[in-house]
């Protein structure tokens, strides 16, 4: 097949995706394109609405339709509370547990040295000045238990030092060490949250 082929094209695009190889492109492609044309044009349609229609929360980071997103803007939150994540895979994986009610602040990444992420990479300067305007009480950080994701939890508990009345916690029991949030499986995440610890 040549390279300037419509069905080349498609494959190398979605070969380009995370986690996917060439066989699996190679199979999704024939899935889409041999399921009686529907799959291709639901998923081109739904590239087409996100692509025109995705926003990032101006005060969370998260995206949405949106912003500020259904999860900022909703009456049901508790906008007491703000869970800390590094980004949105994070976010969705606390949602699919429904052990939490409060808000979130999404950083962006998180810290290291090796990758070159500083402090001004992250959006936490947004996450000092959400706490002075909102009525935060607690905030707590649920970064992954790797180094990066411990000493960017360390980072962000001496900046908000200066909040006298503020609780951090972080998540506990359950986070296996060097573990990744968004592998949890649900049960693990509503373990975490319930056992969190003050810092
Ligand atoms: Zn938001």
């Amino acid at each position: 097949m040549q390279n300037n082929n419509p069905i080349s094209q498609l494959i190398k695009i979605l070969n380009a995706l995370p986690g996917i190889g060439g066989r699996s492109a190679r199979r999704i492609a024939l899935h889409l394109i041999t399921n009686n044309n529907t799959g291709l044009l639901q998923l081109s349609d739904s590239l087409k609405n996100i692509h025109e229609n995705i926003k990032k929360c101006e005060i969370c980071n998260n995206i949405d339709t949106i912003s500020p997103c259904t999860i900022c803007s909703s009456e049901k939150r508790d906008k007491k509370t703000i869970c800390v994540i590094a980004d949105v895979m994070d976010l969705w994986a606390i949602e699919r547990s429904s052990s939490y009610k409060g808000l979130y602040h999404i950083l962006g990444g998180i810290l290291s040295a090796i990758d070159g992420v500083g402090p001004d990479d992250l959006s936490i300067d947004r996450l000092v000045n959400r706490i002075k305007s909102e009525e935060v009480t607690e905030v707590i950080l649920a970064l992954s238990a790797t180094v990066d994701g411990q000493s960017t939890a360390h980072y962000i508990t001496d900046k908000l030092s200066e909040f006298k009345e503020l609780k951090i916690t972080r998540l506990a029991h359950g986070m296996p060490i060097g573990g990744e949030l968004d592998y949890l499986d649900d049960g693990t995440i509503i373990t975490a949250f319930k056992s969190r610890l003050s810092i």
